[in-house]
């Protein structure tokens, strides 16, 4: 790779040295011509002078232009953060590739990590913890095989769940309906749906009886409705206008102030991939934007970035599971399911709402 002659570039990197900004780590290299050596930007050696200081995107480049790691700050090995990182994705491909569930010792075994740090490191990396993350992958599982046409107790079996009644309690909460029903297509449970219009323009909220399933925005009740139909194409939508008047309320006001508390249960139904990154997404405070790369980065798949845009587009829990917070790398607007202008819109309000 070429050095970099960007001047502005170069100088917010440069700015980024002399804070000692571990967030640059990764993102280039500095090397000094007088001594030979090169360093990633946090190295807490004493600074060059300016004028001797070349800079590469990555070790590599440095490297081949004759430059020596430094080895206080080994810029040419992972930072301790993504060293921790990667074990814990490591983690993650044992559970995948594991037919029983594992427990926490286990894996934390597996991994070289106390069962305390890895639990933590998980959570932190992954947005969920080592359970849950199993208890998705399970039922994506699940999902897949009754899909297929597998029997019920024969998908259970596949699905990593051991005996029949733990298998009925577990799967029925995690589908939301029983085994059977999800084998039939879900066609006997019912969702119920308020229409009106807020702020926002006109809203939908469902529910499901496990909880909010879908929190729709757009400009006409037609188009909602029909939405919802394209949702869940083999529930029993019923229209309700006073059976959870209260939670609709609560949801138009969160809708109204995305700052403010949101407790209601949620019935959230993805893979294990859209749950992580949504998880991802709840964990961005109102006000502030993401970059899909920065999301794809957090969940620990740097090159998800793709997968990750293609979950956010596929959420179904408008504000709540706030997918308006993510934008493109140089913090321009992307899409949105429901309209670019509602994005701004809702952009601009927390902005307000963070002044206040
Ligand atoms: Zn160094």
């Amino acid at each position: 790779m070429k050095k970099t002659n960007d001047i502005t570039a170069d100088d917010s990197r440069w700015l980024a040295v002399e804070t000692r900004d571990s967030r640059a780590d990764g993102e280039f290299v500095f090397a000094v011509k007088t001594t030979g050596i090169f360093c990633r930007p946090s190295c807490t050696a004493r600074h060059p002078l300016r004028k001797n200081v070349l800079f590469f995107a990555d070790p590599h480049g440095a490297k081949e232009a004759g430059f020596r790691p430094c080895k206080r700050c080994q810029p040419d090995k992972l930072a301790p953060e993504q060293q921790r990182a990667e074990r814990i994705i490591q983690a993650c491909r044992i559970i995948e590739s594991s037919p029983d569930p594992l427990t926490l010792e286990a894996l934390a075994a597996r991994v070289a990590m106390s069962p305390f740090h890895f639990h933590r490191l998980f959570k932190s990396v992954i947005g969920l913890t080592p359970n849950a993350w199993q208890k998705a992958l399970r039922t994506q599982k699940l999902r897949d095989q009754l899909a297929q046409g597998e029997s019920v107790t024969r998908a259970a079996y596949d699905a990593g769940y051991q005996s029949g009644s733990q298998f009925y309690h577990q799967a029925d909460a995690a589908l939301g309906m029983t085994a059977r029903q999800y084998r039939q297509g879900g066609e006997r449970v019912a969702i119920r749906f308020v229409v009106g219009a807020c702020q926002l323009g006109e809203f939908l909220v469902a529910q499901s009886e496990r909880g909010i399933c879908a929190i729709l925005l757009g400009n006409t009740a037609e188009a909602l409705i029909a939405e919802l139909e394209t949702l869940f194409p083999k529930a029993k939508l019923i229209s309700d206008d006073d059976g959870f008047a209260g939670r609709v309320a609560q949801v138009v006001s969160f809708l109204e102030r995305p700052s403010g508390h949101f407790d209601l249960p949620l019935d959230i139904q993805g893979t294990a991939f859209q749950q992580q990154v949504w998880q991802a997404l709840r964990a961005i405070p109102p006000g502030e934007t993401v970059s899909y790369q920065k999301i794809a980065e957090r969940i620990g798949k740097p090159g998800a970035v793709r997968a990750v845009a293609g979950a956010c587009a596929a959420n179904r829990l408008a504000v709540v599971i706030p997918c308006h917070r993510v934008v493109r790398n140089d913090g321009t607007l992307s899409g949105y399911r429901w309209g670019v202008e509602r994005k701004q819109q809702l952009l601009n309000i927390e902005a307000g709402q963070r002044k206040e």
